[in-house]
């Protein structure tokens, strides 16, 4: 093993943020027929840490997150979610399905719904709690994205940075424990993508621990505890900001880095 990869290792290891166990990725591989798409993946995040994802198309990374909430089911290793160990059990998996919000590249908002509708769709369904409750919890959550006037509308009827919004909005409205976002200004147009970006940001702040696949590596820098780069199904290396910046190792990072800076 070289010193490299030890150092790699260490990183990968040391929870960030309130530096307790919030999410532990031991040997996790992940297999779609006889192709690998996670090899060997270890990691552990923190509570209240925030941890970027970034690495070519097709190096695993919504993989990676759709495992910790099973979408995917894992193949061998372990995940543990807030102490509770994913496995087969369905009681098991809603219950890290409630402590985890997702946010995904295209909103997934129902078409058919209201905003307001939409975010409370799943805590009156899944949680059964009383309307008026869930109403103005919902309220709140849309003045914390600041789109409060929206809460009437349809999904039709916001721009694309609203709708994605909301749907960060909407995860919220689970009280989730750790919220993972797959690329989640992607598809937006230029002009929309700082406004989600914000209310991410202002997410980090308020203490959530966050694991978020993108490219912007403006947010990276700014937010992130730490950086994952991912390349062929692997970890390739794991980092503070400023040691993935100023000082990558990898020749792959250092190749990644040199097409998106
Ligand atoms: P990334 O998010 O880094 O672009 P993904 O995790 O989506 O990568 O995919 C990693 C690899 O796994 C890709 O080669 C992709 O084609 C493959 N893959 C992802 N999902 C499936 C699936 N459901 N069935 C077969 N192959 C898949
Ligand atoms: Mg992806």
């Amino acid at each position: 093993m070289t010193d490299t990869s030890t150092s790699l290792i260490r990183d990968a290891w040391k929870a960030g943020g309130t530096g307790e166990e919030m999410i532990r990725c031991e040997t996790v591989d992940k297999w779609f027929g006889a192709f690998q798409a996670l090899r060997q993946i270890d990691l552990v995040v923190g509570r209240q840490e925030v941890v970027v994802v970034c690495g070519p198309s097709g190096s695993g990374k919504s993989t990676l997150i759709r495992c910790i909430n099973r979408l995917e089911k894992h193949d061998a290793g372990t995940i543990v979610v807030d102490g509770i160990e994913l496995s087969d059990d369905v009681r098991n998996i809603q219950e890290v399905r409630r402590e985890v919000g997702m946010v995904f590249q295209q909103f997934n908002l129902f078409p058919h719904l209201t905003i307001l509708e939409n975010i409370t769709l799943a805590p009156r369904q899944v949680r059964r709690l009383p309307k008026d409750e869930t109403d103005s919890h919902a309220m709140e959550l849309l003045e914390r994205v600041k789109i409060p006037e929206q809460a009437h509308k349809y999904p039709a009827q916001l721009s694309g940075g609203q709708q994605q919004r909301v749907a960060i909005a909407r995860a919220l409205a689970m009280k989730p424990k750790v919220m993972l976002f797959d690329e989640p200004t992607s598809a937006l147009d230029p002009e929309m993508i700082k406004e989600v970006l914000d209310a991410m940001v202002e997410l980090a702040e308020s203490g959530m621990t966050m694991i978020v696949v993108s490219h912007e590596m403006g947010f990276a820098r700014a937010v992130a505890d730490r950086i994952v780069f991912m390349a062929d199904s692997e970890i390739v290396e794991v980092g503070t900001p400023e040691h993935f910046f100023t000082d990558p190792q990898e020749e792959r990072t250092k190749l990644f880095l040199s097409q998106i800076l």
